[in-house]
């Protein structure tokens, strides 16, 4: 995607929003993460994206990041540096807003019913057109005394084209495929689809991994750094976990959480489970992160999402010492 990216290191991140108990789902995309960023002896950064102050917790990033060491996978910088907290991190979001709002690209947006696009940080419905977009500055002014807006940014009527490095060729018409896109709620908390560009652009992020599930929003996001002006990093997209029974591994699927797993499985053989859905070992052998590393290989890895070992959702997986 760019060339610097093949020749510098790779810096890498773990954006995790803090709403919840890691899931194994979450550990998969963090551990494939880990494992191209330190097998290219590249850098990692964690960041906390706890944009949404009613669902996100700081006990719960804490718990994360006790999770992750207990596991190996270190990182380079963030974590516990309130710096890499996204909830501190308004005034770079209000920055690249204002340059938004300079290009007249943005717009106030009153209706209540589009909140919920919002509200859900990873939204995969089409913005519904709004009547919004066409108010004057006056019309929106006069609106603005009776509720505070939302804000949207308006989407040419273009296709964005890229190469993701594990699911190959992808495109979105803008206009048609995702439409308008909020980038801050009426209570003033910013949107996810502006704070990962913003965050990965100031961080010198060049390779992003995460669950499948982001795949969409990525046009959305490169269309962001090309108005901004910014260089965007390589995009991975790796498998979601299923449950046995089709559904997404979710964090409320208590079953599946680092609190149980931990309970169950040592982190060797945690990993060894991990590097055998990852393609990475024909048996889930029990295996260190760092042996992982070593041995890393993308063309491994599978592009189609995973169902689970029944045997994991049990109570009959090993005890972990
Ligand atoms: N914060 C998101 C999550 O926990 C990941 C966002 C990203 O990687 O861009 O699922």
């Amino acid at each position: 995607m760019n060339e610097m990216c093949d020749i510098l290191p790779v810096k890498g991140r773990f954006a995790p929003s803090p709403s919840g108990r890691m899931h194994l789902g979450n550990l998969f995309s963090f551990l494939l993460a880990w494992l191209s960023v330190r097998h290219g002896g590249g850098s990692l950064v964690l960041r906390i994206e706890d944009l949404d102050p009613e669902r996100c917790k700081p006990e719960f990033a804490r718990q994360l990041m006790d999770d992750l060491r207990w596991l190996g996978l270190t990182w380079d910088e963030g974590g516990e540096d309130p710096a890499y907290w996204q909830s501190n991190r308004g005034r770079l979001y209000q920055a690249a807003f204002d340059v938004l709002a300079a290009k007249g690209l943005t717009y106030p947006c009153f209706c209540t019913r589009h909140q919920r696009l919002i509200e859900a940080p990873h939204s995969h419905e089409v913005s519904p057109s709004c009547p919004c977009a066409g108010l004057s500055p006056e019309q929106a002014a006069a609106r603005a005394l009776e509720r505070s807006p939302s804000y949207r940014v308006r989407v040419p009527g273009s296709t964005i084209c890229f190469t993701d490095g594990l699911q190959g060729g992808y495109s979105q018409d803008l206009a048609i495929d995702c439409g308008d896109f909020p980038i801050r709620r009426s209570d003033g908390a910013w949107a996810y689809q502006l704070a990962v560009v913003v965050d990965d652009a100031a961080m010198g992020i060049t390779q992003v991994v995460r669950g499948r599930d982001l795949l969409s929003s990525t046009p959305r996001q490169l269309w962001l750094y090309e108005v901004l002006g910014w260089k965007p990093p390589a995009f991975y997209h790796v498998p979601l976990l299923l449950a046995p029974d089709g559904r997404r591994l979710a964090k409320r699927d208590g079953d599946l959480d680092m609190g149980a797993l931990r309970q169950r499985y040592a982190p060797e053989e945690l990993l060894g489970i991990l590097a055998q859905m990852a393609g990475q070992q024909r048996t889930a052998q029990p295996i260190s992160a760092a042996d992982l590393a070593r041995s890393f290989d993308w063309s491994k890895v599978p592009k189609e999402d995973i169902t689970v070992n029944p045997v994991l959702l049990s109570n009959s997986g090993r005890k972990g010492s």
